[in-house]
């Protein structure tokens, strides 16, 4: 539920990579509930299939597709498909990501490179796809999910904040070689999120969620819709942290 006109996005194609699962099918659902058709992918089609049906029961038009954001030559088929069978793709959300805690010293050299690849790597080529193939001649928004980690170390995390303060870095260069052409880049750094998978594989290192305000999923998709409306037209390069302040609080210290 939010504050937004129901049609905002009527007209508009929004692909959201890991879009069947968590936060990424709660942007989904909600960018389909504002008149944009939906197409999700990932790697699991049986569960893709699964949010389709559920968004089909909401009147969300919507394109399930199974394809691994590290596959440039994937990536590329289903933006080729999209604007095969609806002409346009206006919105791009890299949500697609990897994660398990771990100590830097007990990270294998394989796990590191792989968060890596998903998260850093995958949203360079899902960006550069739908760049080529629409974007560049006919504009659009693209939002990079990322995570409050740009200007902290993060005990467990060193592979995804590095992955992730790569995609920050990225997302900048994006809205500035593009401003031109009518692209604006943001991201959105979610805090500790309740519900979702990334909240259960913290439990079991019992990482505290230091979050001062308690953040849904809905609060993701609802900045992630901000981003992409037109009453976002001006800005670009941004990142907003939708984090209660965690990411501000730099001595983590959990209110009494
Ligand atoms: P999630 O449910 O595990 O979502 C990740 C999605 O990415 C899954 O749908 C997964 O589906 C897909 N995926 C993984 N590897 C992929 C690949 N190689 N190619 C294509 N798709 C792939 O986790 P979540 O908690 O909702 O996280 C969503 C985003 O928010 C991520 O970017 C995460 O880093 C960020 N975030 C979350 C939190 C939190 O508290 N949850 C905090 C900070 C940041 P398949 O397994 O089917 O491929």
């Amino acid at each position: 539920m939010n504050d937004f006109k129901e049609n905002i996005l009527s007209g508009r194609v929004a692909l959201i990579t890991g879009g069947g699962t968590g936060i990424g099918r709660e942007i989904a659902r909600t960018l389909g509930n504002h008149g944009a058709k939906i197409v999700i992918t990932s790697r699991k089609q049986d569960v893709l299939d699964g949010a389709k049906k559920e968004f089909e029961k909401e009147t969300i038009e919507c394109l399930a597709m199974a394809s691994d954001v590290r596959n440039p030559e994937e990536v590329e088929q289903v933006i080729t498909s999209v604007i095969e069978k609806w002409g346009r793709l206006d919105i791009v959300i890299n949500n697609a990501a990897g994660n398990f805690p771990a100590l830097i010293d007990k990270i294998s050299y394989n796990g590191f490179k792989t968060i890596v690849d998903i998260d850093l790597m995958g949203t360079y080529n899902v960006t550069k796809a739908a760049y080529t193939a629409y974007m560049k001649a006919h504009g659009g928004s693209i939002v990079n999910i990322t995570a409050p980690f740009e200007h902290w170390g993060v005990s467990y995390q060193s592979h995804v904040a590095a992955a992730k303060t790569g995609v920050e870095s990225l997302t900048r260069t994006c809205a500035v070689e593009w401003a031109q052409l009518g692209i604006r880049v943001n991201s959105v750094a979610p805090g500790f999120i309740t519900g979702t998978e990334g909240e259960k594989r913290f439990e079991a290192v019992k990482v505290e969620n230091a979050n001062l305000l308690k953040g849904t999923k809905q609060d993701m998709a609802n900045a992630v819709l901000f981003l992409v409306s037109d009453s976002a037209s001006f800005i670009s390069g941004v990142c907003i942290r939708v984090d209660g302040a965690v990411g501000v609080d730099m001595l983590k210290i959990a209110a009494v």
